[in-house]
C-alpha cells in the first residue's frame, strides 16, 4: 500500500469469474468479475492488442486469480490475471451458456442482498461441475435448492405444511411451500415419491461429492418444475435469462 496522488493505492489478488466485458478507449477492456464480495469492476488496460499479457484472461467466462489495483477511482486496474478454468466446454456451447447466464444472474441478484461467501463458493461448484460435463438442469437445480435458505425462505420438509403430520404424504406443494398428507390434500400437482426423494437429496448432497447422475428424466422435469414455481411464489426474484433457459428443447 503507498500513496498516489494523494489517495490510497492497494494491490491485492481476487479470484472470481469474468461475467462480461465491455469495450472501453481503444484497446482496453472494462470487466465485471463476480467474485465472493460481489462484482469488481476492473480495467484492463491495452488487453485488445496481441501482445498483452492481459488478453487471455481478460475475456468473458474466464475463471481466474487477478492481480488488483485499487485507487480513488471505482474501477480497479488489472496488473496480471491468471487462469484457474477457462471454462472451455461451456464457452462452446449455446445450451451451457445459457445456463451459465442464468444461474450467474441469479447469484448476481441474490449477492445484492446477501453477500455470502458460501454463496459464491456454491456457485463456483456448480459451474465447474456443468464444465466437467454432468447434468446443467440438475446442477442448477441442486444450486437452487440450497440458495433457498439463503434467502430465507426454505422448503419444509419436516412434514405436512397444513397439519405437521409425517405420515402419508402425497405430495409436495410449492403453493403451500411443503409436504401436503392425504388428510390435507385437496388437488394439488402430484410430485410422486421418486421426485420428493430426490428433492431432499438435492437440498442435502455436498455440490463437490455429486459423481454420477442417474435421474429419470420425469424425476429432473418434476423437481424443475417444482422449484421456478416455488421461486415464482417465494423469492420475489425475476431472472430475464430465465426466459431463454425454458426455451431450451431440453428443458423440461
Ligand atoms: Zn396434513
Amino acid at each position: 500500500m503507498g500513496l498516489l496522488f494523494g489517495g490510497i493505492n492497494m494491490i491485492r489478488t481476487i479470484k472470481g469469474v469474468v461475467i462480461s466485458e465491455t469495450p472501453w478507449k481503444e484497446n482496453s477492456k472494462i470487466l465485471n468479475i463476480l467474485t465472493e464480495e460481489g462484482i469488481v469492476g476492473v480495467v484492463s488496460k491495452g488487453c485488445k492488442n496481441l501482445k498483452s499479457d492481459l488478453r487471455i484472461v481478460s475475456q468473458k467466462l474466464q475463471y481466474g486469480e487477478f492481480i488488483i489495483n485499487e485507487g480513488n477511482t471505482k474501477l480497479a486496474n488489472l496488473r496480471e490475471g491468471s487462469i484457474i478454468n477457462p471454462l472451455s466446454k461451456i464457452k462452446s456451447d449455446l445450451t451451457l451458456i445459457s445456463y451459465f447466464t442464468y444461474i450467474t444472474e441469479l447469484l448476481n441478484q441474490i449477492m445484492k442482498q446477501n453477500l455470502y461467501s458460501e454463496i459464491y463458493k456454491l456457485y463456483i461448484k456448480t459451474i465447474l461441475k456443468i464444465e466437467d460435463g454432468f447434468d446443467p438442469l440438475v446442477m442448477m437445480n441442486i444450486l437452487e435448492i440450497k440458495l433457498l435458505d439463503f434467502l430465507g425462505v426454505g422448503i419444509n420438509l419436516n412434514g405436512c405444511c397444513k397439519c405437521g403430520s409425517t405420515k402419508n404424504i402425497v405430495t409436495v406443494d410449492p403453493d403451500a411451500g411443503g409436504y401436503i398428507c392425504r388428510d390435507c390434500y385437496t388437488n394439488e400437482i402430484i410430485y410422486d415419491e421418486m421426485i420428493r426423494k430426490m428433492l431432499r437429496m438435492y437440498y442435502l448432497v455436498d455440490i463437490d461429492s455429486v459423481s454420477d447422475i442417474k435421474i429419470k428424466d420425469y424425476v429432473k422435469a418434476g423437481i424443475n418444475q417444482f422449484l421456478s414455481i416455488y421461486y415464482d411464489r417465494y423469492t420475489g426474484l425475476y431472472i430475464y435469462s430465465k426466459k431463454f433457459l425454458e426455451n431450451i428443447n431440453d428443458f423440461k
